[in-house]
């Protein structure tokens, strides 16, 4: 008895290996198939060509598998082999560590976002004066901060709302930057305005509301300057990675990713951080990624709490918003600091990515 079991196992294992030769042969036959429909530019796929091939293979079945069975392993045989002839480069990302394991460090003037130090983005939601960018900006700076945020062209959900002040906007920003020795971050909505942006603007800003707006994405690639790219509000990580491919794509890899919220179920923020795509960002990609605790939580009692867990899962930096007097500010004004919440949050984030980090306590 035990004997005859060997010996029937004896004769699958050499089936085994006679249907693993097969495979393989086929499989080498299909590469070849492959290479000829790539000079000849026909798609790999051919949907007739399977089902007439499958049709022939039931038609000669005699058992005891039943033709839906065939066609479920050779079907499964098919989708490999196809596999086999795309690619491999074609389909990793150009954001991919796989494509580039080590990661991108993006120079502006001086900070080097991505070297393992934090680097944070701080400034008023909206560029409202010089006066105001020159009090914030004057703030951010003694507290070591270098990239200043502000919007100039602001993409509002009302059409009514305040839409910042355009070009008037980035010379302010520019001017108060200048004066300060510190580089602008600052939103583009409009892929005309690229080029003359380039002017003002140390960082291309892309916001949410654009994360798909596949012109912005190309010209901001097709330029030089950094970007930081901010995750649609209902955009998944695998949507948010190929936006960022499209500006790659362009010959622009200098692309900062900022997690800023999702939009859930959920009403007690204003948006729901999704903590997690930060390291998952780390690991897929090897660029910068940034967390916005401003618009990803829209309160101003969480945004040191949303803070420190995104420098402690890994984020490379933080976006938060300052104004002098939030109350009157034209936008964002249940979110942002006024200038001493603004020194305190920076002083407790300091010595909590000292640990984090590894930076010096100051
Ligand atoms: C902003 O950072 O100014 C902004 C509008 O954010 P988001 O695009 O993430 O809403
Ligand atoms: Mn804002």
């Amino acid at each position: 008895m035990t004997n005859e079991l060997e010996q029937l196992r004896q004769q699958l294992d050499g089936i085994n290996e006679q249907l693993l030769d097969l495979i393989n042969q086929r499989a080498e036959i299909a590469q070849e198939i492959g290479k000829v429909k790539n000079k000849q530019s026909i798609n790999r796929f051919d949907p007739v060509r399977e089902r007439k091939m499958l049709d022939e293979l039931t038609g000669k079945n005699e058992g005891p598998f039943e033709n839906s069975t065939i066609e479920h392993i050779f079907k499964e045989i098919f989708k490999a082999s196809l596999e086999l002839q795309e690619d491999d480069h074609r389909k990793a990302l150009l954001v991919s560590r796989k494509k580039k394991p080590d990661n991108t460090v993006i120079d502006i003037k001086g900070e080097k976002v991505g070297d393992g130090n934090v680097h944070h983005v701080m400034g008023p939601c909206a560029v409202e004066s010089y006066e105001q960018v020159k009090e914030v900006a004057q703030a951010v700076k003694n507290k070591g901060g270098k990239l200043l945020r502000g919007g100039a062209f602001k993409p509002r959900t009302s059409p009514y709302d305040f839409q910042g002040l355009g070009l008037e906007g980035l010379q302010i920003l520019k001017k108060v930057a200048d004066e300060l020795d510190m580089a602008v971050v600052s939103e583009i909505v409009n892929p005309a305005d690229i080029e003359k942006a380039a002017d003002y603007l140390d960082v291309i800003q892309i916001g949410a509301r654009n994360m798909q707006n596949f012109e912005l994405l190309k010209a901001a690639g097709e330029g030089t300057k950094p970007v930081l790219l901010k995750r649609g509000m209902s955009a998944t990580i695998s949507e948010f990675l190929n936006a960022a491919e499209y500006i790659i794509s362009k010959g622009n890899g200098n692309i900062i990713l900022c997690e800023r919220g999702i939009r859930t179920y959920e009403k007690a923020t204003r948006n729901t951080l999704d903590i997690s795509a930060v390291p998952i960002l780390k690991q897929e990609t090897h660029l910068p990624v940034m967390v916005d605790v401003t618009h990803s939580t829209g309160r101003r009692d969480l945004l040191l709490p949303a803070a420190r867990a995104a420098l402690a899962i890994g984020a490379d930096g933080v976006m938060a918003e300052v104004h002098p007097d939030p109350a009157v500010a034209l936008s964002d004004s249940a979110q942002q600091m006024d200038i001493p919440t603004f020194e305190q949050f920076m002083d407790e984030l300091k010595s909590f990515s000292a640990r984090t980090h590894g930076e010096p306590v100051l």
